[in-house]
């Protein structure tokens, strides 16, 4: 909030970027090791799917601005539902696979995200969420590796993509956790798709 000139400026963004990639990297490793410890404890409460998608793709919606890319939501639930499940952890997930669809496609591409339900019971539901790239694409062979701690398919010291490699490994094993899963579809240098399936309850307002 003081004075500060142009290039003053520019070093304090610098900073500030740092620090948030570090704290999403402590995050990160943090998040794995209780994974490992077996500590990972899934935390149910209420909350709309629909509005939650739509605050992670606010968030992101800056970056993939920047790279002229298009960030679509294509919904087929309405905003009216609301569910028990871990709404944290998944909006977790759901802002890294997002997140992942912007970084690993190029400038002018296109990402999609689509919600579904599919009902179960009448209390009980699967919730379908996924993220569709028109990027860079993952080999058949690599994608068997993705859900591997640190796995990224450009690991060399002067990799282009920032990142801990991390952020799948969680994924997954949430997702079995939570009694889901994590589907990955990809065509090398045409685009991935990344799917989350999961059980939630229906909360019923009277
Ligand atoms: P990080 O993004 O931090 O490296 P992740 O576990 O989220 O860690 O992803 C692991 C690796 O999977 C990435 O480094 C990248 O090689 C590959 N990957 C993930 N998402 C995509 C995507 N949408 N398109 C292409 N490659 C991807």
């Amino acid at each position: 909030s003081t004075q500060l000139d142009q290039v003053q400026l520019q070093y304090l963004e610098i900073i500030k970027n740092s620090g948030s990639s570090l704290l999403s990297i402590i995050r990160d490793i943090l998040d794995y090791s209780k994974i490992e410890a077996g500590k990972v404890d899934i935390q149910v409460s209420t909350f709309a799917p629909v509005q939650e998608v739509h605050a992670q793709l606010e968030i992101l919606g800056a970056l993939a601005q920047k790279k002229n890319i298009s960030l679509q939501l294509h919904e087929e639930i309405g905003p009216q539902l609301v569910v028990e499940a871990d709404r944290g952890k998944i909006n977790q997930i759901l802002l890294n696979l997002i997140g992942n669809a912007v970084k690993f496609t190029p400038d002018g591409g296109e990402v999609k995200v689509s919600l579904s339900e599919e009902p179960l019971t009448e209390e009980l539901l699967l919730l379908h969420y996924s993220v569709s790239d028109s990027g860079i694409g993952i080999s058949q062979e690599n994608i068997l590796r993705l859900s591997q701690p640190f796995f990224q398919v450009e690991s060399s010291a002067t990799r282009s993509y920032q990142g801990t490699g991390l952020g799948l490994a969680i994924a997954k094993h949430v997702m079995q956790r939570h009694g889901g899963e994590l589907r990955i579809e990809s065509d090398l240098g045409k685009g991935s798709t990344f799917k989350l399936i999961f059980p939630a309850s229906r909360v019923v307002h009277v």
